[in-house]
């Protein structure tokens, strides 16, 4: 299905589907005092549409024409948005489209994985304009001494991209959980040998000259989607990230969901077996002791033994676990009994996680980000699909879209520099509080 397409289903005129979510747009407000949310409730509608009219703005949002004009006159005396061209006439006289200025402002993201640092340049509109993929050599490093390295890679990322420095307003920086935001502390992730109440916001502040913003990755992925994907990502969603660890990030009714201390969202410590395996969090049977590249390796040794590891061509060594996944996943696809036994429990134990978060939090969409389970990733979206859609307690209300991440192996770093577009532009309490 092409973005167009998902669309109109979304909008409720195509295929039978109930439409997911709210109307296409926030409201706006025409209370006093409260111009900075409407300014960015104007701003992300324009944001997200091809090309839009003042009337069609004011329609959207319910705030008057005039108001709406006086908050367009203000958006281009700024420069974040321009007029181009018409929109398409329904009837009347055609209306001068408003667009954002994608090179307005910019934003950088890093992305740090236990195995991989990714930094991209982000605009305004959500795209990239330029990538850095560097792997990590040494996961148990001295956190300063990495972070010492981060910093040449952003200020060379910029230089070389011809972007003037003036124009990035920012860097968001994903890192696995759990964190204490308020602090900008990186606490104990899983992976990060040494890595204990590390400082990682203020001292890449302090590195770059940038203000910094932290988050949990897969948290970062959502708001990534929300703020690249558009109409695809109206609605309320559920970002599933399925790496060395298991993520998950909330977008609730257009708001990022991030609980009372930043660490909404662990997905992957839903129990899927009640007193199984023992996790890494102190709890038994969550779905990371189970869907982790490492743990369905383990399960194939253990229920088929190691000859059909050796069938496969795995090498069962922790060092390159995540190839053995990706053989274990191409083998399931291509119908190695022994891996689809495995491959059918994994995707099971997930679906069934995702049948939990669908009931629970009433979503309209999961969105689904593999890494090493790329191979086997139209198995899973099948086995989530399936359940979801014949279980869930509003089956017969709606159907719950599952479709894969539309921003693929960046959408952590994507996801981390929309932090900052979106907590500086997005339509939110900060803006009403201010
Ligand atoms: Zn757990």
């Amino acid at each position: 299905m092409t973005r167009g397409e998902r669309d109109k289903v979304d909008a409720g005129t195509g295929s039978g589907h109930v439409p997911s979510g709210p109307a296409l747009t926030r409201n706006g407000t025409n209370l006093g005092r409260v111009g900075g949310y409407n300014r960015a409730v104007i701003l992300d509608a324009i944001r997200r549409q091809d090309g839009v009219s003042r009337v069609e703005l004011a329609e959207q949002t319910g705030l008057t024409n005039q108001t709406v004009s006086n908050i367009v006159r203000r958006l281009l005396d700024d420069g974040l948005v321009t007029e181009s061209g018409r929109t398409p006439s329904r009837g009347g006289k055609p209306r001068t489209a408003l667009r954002v200025r994608s090179d307005a402002c910019y934003s950088v993201g890093l992305h740090l994985d236990p195995t991989m640092s990714v930094t991209v340049l982000v605009d305004l509109a959500g795209r990239i304009v330029a990538r850095r993929r560097r792997p990590r050599r040494a996961p148990g490093s001295d956190p300063a001494r990495l972070v010492r390295g981060l910093v040449p890679g952003v200020t060379a990322l910029v230089a070389d991209a011809g972007v003037d420095r003036s124009r990035v307003i920012g860097l968001g920086v994903a890192v696995p959980g759990p964190l204490d935001t308020s602090h900008g502390l990186v606490v104990e992730p899983p992976n990060f040998l040494n890595w204990h109440q590390v400082a990682l916001r203020d001292a890449l502040a302090e590195g770059t000259g940038l203000p910094v913003v932290l988050d949990n990755d897969a948290t970062a992925a959502a708001i990534g989607e929300r703020w690249a994907g558009g109409a695809a990502r109206e609605g309320s969603f559920l970002f599933i990230y399925l790496g060395a660890g298991i993520g998950g990030g909330i977008v609730h009714a257009d708001q990022v969901l991030r609980g009372d201390t930043g660490n909404a969202g662990e997905f992957g410590h839903i129990t899927v077996v009640p007193d199984g395996i023992p996790c890494r969090c102190g709890a038994r049977g969550c779905l990371e002791a189970y869907c982790t590249p490492a743990a369905l390796v383990a399960e194939l040794v253990h229920r088929h033994g190691r000859r059909a590891a050796t069938r496969i061509g795995l090498t069962l060594r922790p060092e390159t676990i995540r190839n053995d996944c990706v053989r274990l996943c191409r083998a399931a696809r291509d119908g190695d009994p022994a891996a689809a036994d495995v491959l059918d429990r994994g995707a099971d134990r997930i679906a069934q996680a995702a049948l939990t978060a669908v009931n629970l939090l009433d979503l309209g969409r999961i969105v689904l980000g593999v890494d090493a389970l790329g191979p086997a990733a139209d198995m899973l979206r099948d086995a989530i699909d399936r359940r979801v859609n014949s279980q869930a307690i509003a089956r017969r209300i709606r159907t719950v879209a599952v479709e894969p991440s539309l921003l693929g192996a960046d959408a952590g770093a994507v996801g981390a520099a929309s932090l900052v577009l979106h907590g500086r532009y997005s339509p939110g309490w900060s803006q009403l509080r201010a």
